[in-house]
């Protein structure tokens, strides 16, 4: 397998992707019929589609990529990544906390970035991280400076004061009294005021969407995985906030409380969703807010419970109870008719393995029709781009994958993508 994306980006530099190409597909899935076109070019210009229509007929034109044996899609989306990080056992983490600065994890990140790519990823949004790196990471990829997926980024996430997503979270009084108490500019809000002043700066700093820990969260270093750790004002003031920017609001909610005073509120997503009760499937369906279920990440943390070593005391009871949870609470939603959007939580696993949640949701109930709908034109709806992402069409940025087999038949083959191209660019032949 060749990755051409070192040549592709001198192409991108040199403004010559203004050239016309052809890529030919033995068959393209046409996501929203659920119908495959068989023999089908896709002509690209300025790196959007400009038509879709009969290949021409054989010796096709030499130009043209060559993708007769295999199975055109979209590329794919997921809605919930951290592409700055990724898991480790727990002596790693702490001493990444003393010794490495954003810069040593900023180069990591562009191996996390192209892993995602190459999977066939052309586009995630990325929900927290710190310091500014997920942005600036987004920035580096648009610019072509290292090969990666489209990003929307949330900038840092937005907790409350020891919440989910407090960085300061269980550090020694030393360590504590020198790094300060964070406030709404390093992500961190105890009042409406507070929250309104941190997605200004989230606005300020660049990011694209707002992220909120609404709950406990699995791997932060605090006791309670699921309490609601935001007043419904403090939620209503970040939601409005964001609004008037243009933003929609993602939040991270395993506590059904957490979830319903977040649906109230008004956001757009809910992240993983563990212990959503009738109620709260009944708020999702009223609202027609979308669920990102993340799936991927409790299978990987509950199998890392088991080891005693990995996670920290804290951690390793949460992740054993809530991790288990998420495939059953998935099946539940969508059999109940919950909007589904695909999201992994990659960086919670290694990053380049997204495509495995395709199974996952398929063994709960999904078809695999609905799976793949739920990584394109589901993930482009939430992210307010249903014009331009999620479909091969005239339009639409030319992010296309391609797959041996039929991922209709075996959801699995999306664990092997063979071509990636994004906005017109190849990146994996
Ligand atoms: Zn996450």
């Amino acid at each position: 397998m060749k990755q051409l994306y070192a040549a592709s980006l001198l192409v991108v530099l040199n403004g010559a992707s203004a050239a016309t190409q052809t890529v030919d597909c033995g068959r393209l899935l046409d996501v929203k019929s659920g119908t495959w076109r068989e023999r089908v070019s896709i002509v690209i210009e300025n790196g959007t589609i400009k038509s879709v229509g009969p290949m021409t007929p054989a010796p096709a034109n030499p130009g043209n990529i060559d993708l007769s044996g295999k199975s055109c899609l979209p590329g794919l989306i997921d809605m919930h990544v951290h592409l700055t990080s990724e898991t480790a056992p727990v002596v790693d983490g702490y001493r990444d906390r003393l010794t490495a600065d954003p810069a040593d994890l900023a180069f990591r990140s562009v191996k996390y970035a192209e892993r995602t790519l190459m999977a066939g990823f052309t586009t995630v949004r990325d929900l927290g991280a710190q310091d500014g790196l997920n942005v600036s990471l987004k920035r580096a990829i648009a610019a072509g400076a290292v090969p990666g997926p489209r990003m929307f980024t949330a900038g840092k996430s937005i907790a409350t004061t020891g919440g989910h997503a407090d960085p300061t979270n269980n550090l020694s009084h030393f360590l504590s009294e020198k790094v300060g108490t964070p406030g709404p500019q390093e992500g961190v809000i105890d009042s409406p005021e507070e929250g309104r002043q941190a997605v200004r700066a989230r606005y300020k700093e660049g990011a694209d969407l707002i992220k909120i820990t609404a709950t406990g969260g699995v791997l932060s270093q605090a006791a309670n995985g699921q309490n609601s750790q935001y007043t419904e004002d403090e939620l209503k003031a970040v939601v409005s906030t964001a609004k008037d920017y243009g933003f929609r609001v993602a939040a991270h909610a395993h506590g059904a409380e957490g979830m319903k005073r977040a649906l109230r509120a008004g956001v757009d997503s809910i992240e993983h969703g563990t212990l959503m009760d009738d109620e709260t499937v009944a708020l999702f369906k009223k609202t027609g807010h979308w669920y990102v279920p993340t799936i991927s990440a409790g299978r990987y943390v509950a199998d890392k419970a088991k080891d005693p070593n990995y996670y920290s005391v804290l951690v390793r009871p949460k992740a054993a109870a809530i991790g288990p949870q998420l495939q059953a609470t998935f099946a539940r939603a969508h059999k109940a008719g919950v909007k589904i959007a695909f999201g992994t939580d990659a960086g919670v696993f290694p990053h380049g393995d997204n495509a495995k949640e395709f199974g996952y949701m398929v063994e709960a109930g999904m078809t695999p029709l609905e799976a793949i709908r739920a990584a394109t034109i589901h993930a482009a709806s939430l992210l307010d781009q249903p014009q331009r992402l999620g479909m091969i069409a005239p339009g639409f940025a030319a992010d296309i994958v391609a797959v041996d087999g039929d991922p209709l038949r075996d959801v699995k083959v999306l664990e092997q993508v063979t071509f990636v191209m994004k906005d017109g660019v190849v990146y994996k032949k």
